[in-house]
């Protein structure tokens, strides 16, 4: 018999790959791609859970672009005021 590993997130699917930062099974609907690298020679494709997606401690690149993304936001409403 094949053995099935749930996913931990949903609980519903079967896991096809291991969160980076928990370890957490996580399957193809729950895991969250995450492409670190320092350059375009330098790229690593990791999967993490969505917890540890929004974990700046975890994923120290999803977060950078997300406090950039803020940052552009706030600024565009100081110049529509
Ligand atoms: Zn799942
Ligand atoms: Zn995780």
């Amino acid at each position: 018999m094949k053995s099935f590993t749930a996913c931990e997130i949903c609980n519903k699917h079967e896991a096809e790959e291991q969160c980076e930062g928990c370890g957490r099974a996580l399957c193809r609907q729950c895991r969250q791609m995450e492409i670190w690298g320092s350059g375009a020679e330098d790229l690593t494709i990791r999967y993490l859970c969505p917890a540890c997606k929004e974990d700046p401690d975890i994923n120290p690149w999803g977060a950078y672009d997300k406090v950039l993304e803020a940052g552009e936001a706030k600024q565009r409403v100081i110049r529509a005021a």
